[in-house]
């Protein structure tokens, strides 16, 4: 029986890919938005519930700039 998982989820965004497309706001709102310049602020650590929609994000983004670990 494996453990279940409880560990934060992680979230780093590879700035030198990011182009500000904004796809990943849209699945997880409360973890990536746009600043009024249009750069995308991200919450590194979040709760595990967060995940499914943390890894979506990480699959629309166009330029796969989302690491979730
Ligand atoms: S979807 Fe990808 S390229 Fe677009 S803002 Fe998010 S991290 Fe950046």
């Amino acid at each position: 029986m494996t453990a279940p998982d409880t560990t934060a989820v992680t979230v780093y965004v590879d700035r030198s890919k990011c182009q500000g497309y904004g796809q990943c706001c849209f699945e997880a709102d409360d973890v990536f938005h746009l600043d009024e310049d249009g750069k995308l602020v991200y919450v590194a650590e979040s709760d595990v519930g967060r995940r499914k929609d943390i890894e979506n994000a990480a699959d629309v983004c166009p330029m796969q700039a989302i690491t979730v670990s």
